[in-house]
């Protein structure tokens, strides 16, 4: 059973994690960490999907 909101349909790709922060392990000038913010394709880093009937099709 989904856990999520009906109404709310979270993108299967990321799982509602459009954007995932990934530490490169270097870091800025000002100390703090260098992280790259991949946006997930599927939603675009929304984390929904928008259009569920032409994105939940895929994976066949
Ligand atoms: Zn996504």
């Amino acid at each position: 059973m989904p856990q999520h909101a009906s109404n709310t349909r979270v993108c299967r790709d990321c799982d509602g994690f459009a954007t995932a922060a990934i530490t490169t392990g270097t870091r800025h000038a000002d100390g703090s960490r260098a992280t790259l913010r991949v946006a997930c394709p599927a939603c675009k880093g929304t984390g929904h999907t928008t259009a569920p009937g032409a994105l939940a099709r895929t994976g066949r």
